[in-house]
């Protein structure tokens, strides 16, 4: 067992409709090597589905629909939100989209990120690409507020060599100071990739001088 869920009702935090979703309530500690981009292995990449709910009722998405939000059921039930669609890629689209709306950036270009890992394993390459320039636009929107989270900005140089913009990643990381070893290995390791111009998937044990188990 990786994870285990149980439905529970939960309170939409937009529209205060009750509704029975399932929550993970009990999870094994991920001990396998994750993508670059952090994607887990399996076990734990078929929890990812469990990571968003939607409303029944206004269409609300995020991690959990009792999550409050900055903005009136108006925004989830608008042709923006809704003509995302309604398959899993689709709900963490406009996960990504009521993060960005309530101004919770790092999660909407994480949210936009796993839109493109469902479509990784649908093999809709195309899809995939234009859920990572979506990630990729929510971070050049809000750049001033993401610059600190080193994470998110990593994050982002994998987006921008999986989308194939390797000059990017080499004019913007080419002696970027990053406060950690680790995190100049990783970058230094995307920067390299970019050089070959290779937009494939990697792991990051990968990576010379980082151990994951
Ligand atoms: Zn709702």
């Amino acid at each position: 067992m990786a994870f285990r869920t149980e439905e529970k009702e939960l309170v939409c935090a937009v529209c205060g409709e009750a509704s029975l979703q399932n929550v993970v309530v009990e999870f094994d500690p991920d001990e396998s090597v994750p993508d670059l981009d952090m994607r887990p292995d399996e076990p734990h990449r078929s929890y990812i589905k469990h990571w968003v709910m939607e409303c029944p009722h206004c269409g609300y998405c995020n991690a959990s629909i009792d999550i409050p939000a900055e903005f009136t059921k108006e925004y989830p039930m608008s042709e923006r939100y809704r003509k995302q669609g309604d398959d899993l890629a689709a709900r963490f689209l406009k996960m990504s989209l009521s993060c960005e709306k309530s101004k919770v950036y790092n999660e909407a270009v994480k949210a936009a990120l796993y839109a493109a890992w469902v479509c990784d394993d649908e093999n809709d390459e195309e899809r995939a690409a234009e859920c990572r320039r979506t990630a990729l636009r929510i971070y050049d929107s809000h750049k001033a507020s993401l610059s600190g989270d080193h994470n998110i900005v990593l994050l982002a140089a994998d987006l921008m060599r999986r989308t194939g913009d390797f000059d990017r990643v080499k004019k913007e990381y080419k002696g970027k100071y990053f406060p950690s070893t680790l995190y100049r290995l990783i970058a230094a390791f995307q920067m390299g990739l970019a050089e070959k111009g290779d937009s494939s998937c990697h792991k990051a044990d990968e990576i010379p001088g980082i151990e994951v188990r």
